[in-house]
């Protein structure tokens, strides 16, 4: 039976409370609510993530190990409306679009979500106690005063970041500069001085679209609505920005790194096999403690083939070992056929794995093996060097990345950058920013015995410790 508004749900009033996880439909913001899922449960609390058919199906590893341990963990699923938005079929993640266009309807597709969540809220017996919102599911501050549930929201990035870009957004510090690439500092950090360029702000911080300055109006007043914060980082990490950050948000409570909660069980994509598993592992540990170099860009990130080819050249030219994933949408035919032409996988054969779509990320940083992390510094893979203490070469490409960037080159020390000035248009025909000699020249760098390369390393372990 479906309830209007008038008779709303009892709030659970058992011992065990229940938390309702509604998270954005990403693998960066699903992998850390699925984390947080099990850290709840593990203390006790009854937990539901809602998720959609395709997303629950990505994660039936993290369902079967919720059940075998018992935790109270289920998940809601709610049909995702594809069609109606303008998506195509199937496209229930963000790393299923077939081109950044498709951005704005697939924020939309989220927003529709509403309608089946309440409905599905408004049969229940009792109402959960609480919900966990992401950042960018801005209407879930209505339906928590529809059904008078307490809410708090997630951030899935830094505070360092979080306190950057409100301190830019508040004094349009970069409304003021004559170029892209002129410099402006920060304005009210607590300690560093840290400099910015319009070129490395966020696409939503810089497009003077309407739509845009909306939407980040919709999130800024549901982070005011809702009754805290969540983040997705640890106080030792960066103390005076989640101080900052308290200022702003009133009431935040740090409770990253997620991913060390789960080293070793984590399943998220149907391209993760026990065979890219099996094949990295038997290469890391054929080989020497910190000697290799892991690279993956994470789940969203579009690179183009002829900039492809020069990162390849460039890790050959290094000659240190290195694990490579070339993520799902960058696999295509011309860079296979590259591939095979120039016989790379057989010319760097014992030197080079190559893995297609997605790897064990959390398993492979962790090894003792791994010695670097080439990373386009998505706030997940900057948490998982961090707690791993493998220091980084930056590459940010997009969204919140070159603040990511700075905080691990400037502020924690453990990174070198490649030199990217900006974000690009993925889809520009086949731009190359980092030629072959500046991916040698970042890993020798940071790969350096003695030096600033060990001095890098050691400031990596002890934030990990
Ligand atoms: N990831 C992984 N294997 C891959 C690529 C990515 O396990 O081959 C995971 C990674 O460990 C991280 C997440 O996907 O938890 C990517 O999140 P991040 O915030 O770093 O980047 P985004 O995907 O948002 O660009």
């Amino acid at each position: 039976m479906s309830r209007g508004h008038s008779s709303i749900p009892m709030a659970s009033q058992t011992h065990q409370p229940h938390f309702l996880l509604v998270p954005f439909m990403s693998q960066s913001h699903l992998i850390p609510f699925t984390e947080m899922a099990k850290l709840l449960a593990s203390n006790g609390v009854t937990v539901t993530v809602v998720l959609t058919p395709l997303n629950a199906a990505r994660f039936n590893t993290v369902i079967d190990q919720a059940k075998a341990s018992n935790l109270q963990i289920q998940f809601q699923l709610l049909p995702f409306p594809c069609i109606e938005a303008g998506l195509p079929e199937g496209c229930e993640n963000m790393d299923t679009l077939p081109s950044p266009k498709y951005h704005g309807m697939f924020f939309s597709a989220c927003n529709m979500l509403k309608e089946p969540l309440e409905k599905w809220l408004s049969q229940l017996e009792t109402l959960p106690n609480c919900i966990v919102s992401d950042i960018c599911l801005p209407w879930t501050s209505n339906v928590a005063s529809k059904f008078k549930i307490p809410r708090v929201v997630f951030h899935g990035i830094s505070c360092f970041t979080l306190l950057c870009s409100h301190n830019i957004g508040i004094s349009k510090v970069h409304e003021r500069v004559t170029s892209m690439s002129m410099p402006f500092v920060v304005p009210d950090l607590p300690e560093d001085t840290i400099e910015f360029t319009k070129a490395r702000l966020p696409e939503a911080m810089k497009q003077d679209s309407k739509a845009w300055k909306e939407a980040i109006d919709q999130f800024k007043l549901a982070e005011l609505s809702a009754q805290g914060v969540l983040v997705n980082t640890f106080e030792e990490l960066e103390k005076l920005y989640v101080r900052g950050y308290e200022k702003v948000a009133r009431t935040v409570w740090c409770i990253g790194p997620l991913s060390l909660h789960d080293k070793f069980g984590r399943d998220s994509d149907k391209t993760f096999t026990d065979e890219s598993e099996s094949e990295c592992l038997k290469f890391l540990i054929s080989n020497k403690p910190c000697s290799v170099i892991f690279v993956c860009f994470g789940s969203m990130c579009r690179i183009t083939v002829s900039q492809l080819k020069e990162l390849a050249l460039g890790l050959e030219a290094s000659n240190h070992p290195f694990i490579w994933v070339i993520g799902k949408n960058d696999c295509s035919a011309k860079l296979e056929k590259w591939l095979e032409e120039e016989n790379f996988e057989e010319r760097n054969k014992g030197r080079g794995v190559v893995v297609r779509g997605w790897a064990p990320q959390v398993q492979i940083l962790c090894h003792p093996s791994t010695g670097g992390f080439l990373s386009h510094c998505g706030w997940n893979s900057t948490l998982e060097a961090v707690s791993a203490g493998v220091p980084m070469i930056t590459w940010p490409m997009f969204a919140e990345q070159f603040f990511n960037e700075k905080f691990i080159v400037q502020v924690l020390k453990i990174g070198v950058r490649i030199g990217v000035e900006g974000v690009v248009d993925p889809m520009e025909d086949e731009k190359v920013l980092v030629k072959k000699e500046d991916v040698k020249k970042a890993i020798e760098q940071l790969m350096e015995r003695g030096g600033e390369g060990e001095q890098r390393r050691n400031r990596a372990r002890e934030i990990k410790e």
